[in-house]
C-alpha cells in the first residue's frame, strides 16, 4: 500500500491525479498538500475528501519543517511533486514566484525527504520522489525537427520553464548525489475536468459560452501537442509501479495541433454540442450559436507572447516501449468530454472567471 504527499493536489492535474490513485489503488492513502493560490480549490477535492482516504493540508512546499511533518507523522513513503507556478504568460509578468515555489520550494521538498527517508529511517528504501516536469525545458522545436526525447539537451526560453529546468536538475542530482530515489516526467500539454479557465482550452470554452473573443497569439501556428489529462495520470501511475529510479520519462499524445486549428475543432465541438442540445442555447444566450452563429466569429488576433516557442512535441518511445504505456483517448473524444464537463460543472468555473 503506498502512503503517498501530492503536492499541488488542488490544482488542475494534480486533483486529476489524486481521482485516478482512489480509482486505481483501493489501499491508497493520500495527503494533498497545497497552498491554494489562485490556481489552486479546495472544491474540487471535495468527493476525494468524502473517500477519508484522503487528508487536505493548507501549506507552503516551501515550509520544509512542515513536509518533514507530514512524511513523518503519516508515515509517508511517496511524494508526487505537482505543486508549481504553471502560467507562462504569469511568469514573463511576474517571474518571482516562479523561482520561488518552482525552485526553492521544490528544493525545500528534496531536503525533506533526504531528512526523512535518508537519515532519520536510516536508508529507508523503499521510498520514491515522482517529480512532474514539462516538456517545454527543451526549448522550441523547428517544424521538420524530431519530437523531444529524454536526451535532448534542456533549452528553456521562459521563466516559467527557466524554473522547471532548475527543479529538474535539483531532483537529478539529489538522487545521483544523496541517493535519493527519484523519477521525472517531462509532459506535453494537458487539458481535461478542473483546468483553471486562463489556459488556452478553457478559456475558449468559458468565453463561447458568454459569447466573448478568443484570443489567439500571433499566427496562431504555435504548436503543441495535446494530451487527456487521464491519460497523464495514466503515464505517472505506471512510472511509480514500474519506472527506473534514476530515470525520466517523456509522456504525451503524439497529437500535434497548431493554435488556430485547434480552437477552430474546439468551435466545430461547441457547434455540433449545441445544435444536439437545443436547450443550451437559452441558457447560454451570450453565445453564437444562440444568435444562429458559430463560434468561430469569436476567434480574434491578439499580439504574440513575448519570447513564445514555436513547436513543442513528445517522443514517447521510452515510456511506450519500456513501461506499456499507451493513451486511451483520443482528441476528438477528449474535448467532448471536456466541454461536457465544463456544462456540467459551472458551479466550479464561474466563481473562478475574471469579474
Ligand atoms: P496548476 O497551476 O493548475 O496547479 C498548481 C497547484 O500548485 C495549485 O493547486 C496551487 O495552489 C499549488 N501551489 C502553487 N504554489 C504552491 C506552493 N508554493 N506550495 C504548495 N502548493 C502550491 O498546475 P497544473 O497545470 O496542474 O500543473 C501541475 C504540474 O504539472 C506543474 O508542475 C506543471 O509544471 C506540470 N505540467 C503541467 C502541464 C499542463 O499542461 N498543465 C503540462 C506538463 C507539465
Amino acid at each position: 500500500m503506498r502512503k503517498l504527499l501530492i503536492t499541488g493536489g488542488a490544482g488542475f492535474i494534480g486533483v486529476n491525479f489524486v481521482y485516478y490513485c482512489l480509482e486505481r489503488y483501493p489501499d491508497c492513502r493520500i495527503v494533498v498538500l497545497d497552498a491554494l493560490t489562485y490556481a489552486g480549490n479546495r472544491a474540487s477535492l471535495d468527493l476525494a475528501l468524502d473517500s477519508n482516504r484522503v487528508e487536505f493540508v493548507q501549506g507552503d512546499i516551501i515550509d520544509q519543517a512542515l513536509v518533514t511533518e507530514l512524511l513523518q507523522k503519516h508515515d509517508l513513503d511517496t511524494i508526487v511533486h505537482f505543486a508549481a507556478e504553471s502560467h507562462v504568460d504569469r511568469s514573463i509578468t511576474g517571474p518571482d514566484a516562479f523561482i520561488d515555489t518552482n525552485v526553492v520550494g521544490t528544493h525545500s521538498l528534496l531536503k525533506a525527504a533526504r531528512e526523512v527517508w535518508l537519515t532519520q529511517k536510516q536508508h529507508f528504501d523503499n521510498h520514491r520522489f515522482h517529480h512532474i516536469s514539462t516538456d517545454e525545458v527543451f526549448g522550441s522545436l523547428d517544424a521538420d525537427a524530431p519530437a523531444f526525447t529524454e536526451s535532448n539537451q534542456y533549452e528553456p526560453n521562459s521563466p516559467y520553464s527557466a524554473s522547471k529546468a532548475a527543479s529538474d536538475h535539483l531532483v537529478r542530482a539529489y538522487h545521483h548525489t544523496y541517493g535519493l530515489n527519484t523519477t521525472t516526467s517531462n509532459c506535453s500539454n494537458n487539458y481535461g475536468p478542473y483546468h483553471f479557465p486562463e489556459k488556452l482550452i478553457p478559456l475558449c470554452i468559458t468565453n463561447i459560452l458568454h459569447g466573448k473573443s478568443l484570443p489567439i497569439y500571433g499566427d496562431g501556428k504555435n504548436i503543441r501537442d495535446w494530451l487527456y489529462v487521464k491519460d497523464h495520470c495514466v503515464g505517472i501511475g505506471l512510472i511509480l509501479e514500474q519506472g527506473v529510479v534514476g530515470e525520466t520519462y517523456n509522456v504525451g499524445g503524439e497529437n500535434e495541433w497548431d493554435n488556430l486549428s485547434l480552437v477552430n475543432v474546439l468551435c466545430e465541438t461547441m457547434d455540433s454540442i449545441f445544435s444536439r442540445r437545443p436547450e443550451l442555447k437559452e441558457q447560454f444566450s451570450a453565445s453564437p450559436m444562440a444568435n444562429g452563429q458559430s463560434s468561430k466569429e469569436l476567434i480574434t488576433f491578439v499580439t504574440d507572447r513575448a519570447g513564445h516557442d514555436r513547436r513543442y512535441a513528445i517522443d514517447a518511445k521510452k515510456i511506450r516501449d519500456e513501461l506499456g504505456y499507451k493513451p486511451s483517448v483520443d482528441f476528438e473524444q477528449g474535448l467532448v468530454k471536456t466541454v461536457d464537463w465544463y456544462l456540467e460543472n459551472q458551479d466550479w468555473w464561474q466563481p473562478l472567471l475574471p469579474k
